[in-house]
């Protein structure tokens, strides 16, 4: 299986059944829990909202009291959000504001809109349906419920939800730690001169920024050059500090290619050739060994495969990594706007863009090595084997987006 051509879903399987779950877990405030796992289900231990309670400035009182429209009432008493009122006698109203606690007696709010004041008294205008403008105790969670699930990673929403339940601290996995290097003697930092034959480190950036994306603490290694000892010392660092290693580069099988033997070195590996288009080659290994091995993702070193195959595997192998449950990327039904006859025997993710009448544009060069076409795009294409696309059929789209969340 390690020497053949491996579908895209058969690589997936291997990748995702070598990758554990980060053991530890650390209780975080709840104000900085955002982007972090969540390593354990959320229980609210109260009602919200804990008690009945406005949902308009206006006023409360018993709609058994506004038989008909133009009812007049004394108000009694003032009630704003934060303080508590007195049990309303009949015949009379309250003036009440949003979130302020509805008082015994009232069964519906008023709005402002439909009364008129008239000294001590309130013209109530309209006639109440028992419970108008009254948001329940317990009706957005109750007691016992459980408010968030194991392994998804926290939005500020969710943050926001466990807030309103009194939950100041949450459990969450600890950060993965990633290590990355860049392998190539054509590589230059942007900033340093740019000698003749060498290029521009452009994978450092789009590699660094997506770790950053799935809430890694990266470990970024820079440039290493192709040679088997600085390949294999690179390795060893990273190694000792990070749970997963992602590199770029150095994994086809030429000349000066080192990372299968510096990996082999130091560790083991599986080299796989994938039936996709782009990012053919890839290694999958460990480096290190026992309980303390870290996980180790060769990527091929061309700017658009390494972005591609980035999100295709590595992204899923960090989120399991990272304890998160649902790995796979939301694939949309949507419209194909172009053609595209002349379909790769591989698997193939072409680079497109949602265009004003809802219709994916393609970008005109698809191309491993055109990284205009990544920053152009919204997404990708997701499209099998020897298949033709005609304008107007529907494809299998991945969005950006979805990738991303
Ligand atoms: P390799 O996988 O090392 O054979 O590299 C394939 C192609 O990608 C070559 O044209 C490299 O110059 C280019 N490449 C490799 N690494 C990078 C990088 N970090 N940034 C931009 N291009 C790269
Ligand atoms: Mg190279």
């Amino acid at each position: 299986m390690n020497k053949g051509l491996l579908s895209v879903d058969e690589a997936l399987e291997v990748l995702l059944a070598g990758a554990r779950a980060v053991a530890e877990i650390e209780e975080v405030p709840t104000l900085e829990a955002t982007g972090r796992v969540l390593a354990r289900a959320q229980v609210s231990t109260m009602d919200v909202p804990p008690m009945d309670n406005s949902a308009m400035d206006g006023y409360a009182l018993r709609s058994a009291d506004v038989k008909a429209p133009d009812a007049r009432l004394k108000v009694a008493q003032r009630i704003q959000a934060g303080s508590t009122g007195a049990a309303l006698a009949p015949g009379s109203a309250a003036r009440i504001f949003t979130g302020a606690p509805i008082p015994q007696g009232a069964d519906a709010i008023v709005m402002q809109e439909f009364c008129a004041v008239d000294g001590e008294y309130v013209i109530v205008k309209k006639v109440p349906q028992p419970g108008e403008w009254v948001r329940l105790r317990g009706s957005d969670v109750r007691a016992g419920g459980e408010v968030l699930a194991a392994g998804a990673r926290l939005r500020p929403q969710d943050t926001g939800l466990a807030a309103s339940v009194g939950i100041a601290k949450l459990p969450v996995r600890r950060k993965l730690r990633l290590g990355l290097f860049f392998t190539g003697d054509e590589l230059v930092m942007p900033g340093d001169p740019l000698p003749p034959g060498r290029i521009y480190n452009s994978n450092r950036f789009t590699l660094n920024g997506l770790a950053r994306t799935f809430d890694c603490e990266v470990r970024d290694l820079g440039i290493v050059p192709d040679n088997l000892e600085a390949t294999r010392a690179a390795l060893r660092r990273a190694g000792a500090e990070c749970d997963v290693i992602v590199t770029s580069g150095g994994v086809s099988v030429g000349e000066a290619d080192f990372v299968k033997p510096a990996v082999e070195a130091e560790g083991s590996l599986l080299m796989w050739k994938i039936a996709m288009k782009p990012g053919r080659p890839l290694a999958f290994g460990r480096v290190g060994h026992a309980e303390k091995a870290a996980a180790f993702i060769g990527l091929p070193g061309n700017p658009v495969s390494s972005f591609v195959t980035f999100l295709v595997f590595v992204r899923p192998f960090l989120l399991r990594t990272q304890g998160i449950a649902e790995v796979a990327p939301r694939a949309l039904s949507a419209r194909a706007d172009f053609d595209w006859l002349e379909p790769d025997a591989r698997r193939e993710f072409l680079r497109v863009k949602w265009n004003a009448q809802g219709g994916l544009d393609l970008y005109p060069t698809q191309d491993s090595a055109v990284l205009t076409s990544t920053s152009w795009a919204d997404g990708f294409v997701d499209n099998p084997p020897n298949r033709a696309i005609r304008k107007g059929d529907t494809v299998r789209f991945l969005s950006y987006a979805d990738f991303y969340g």
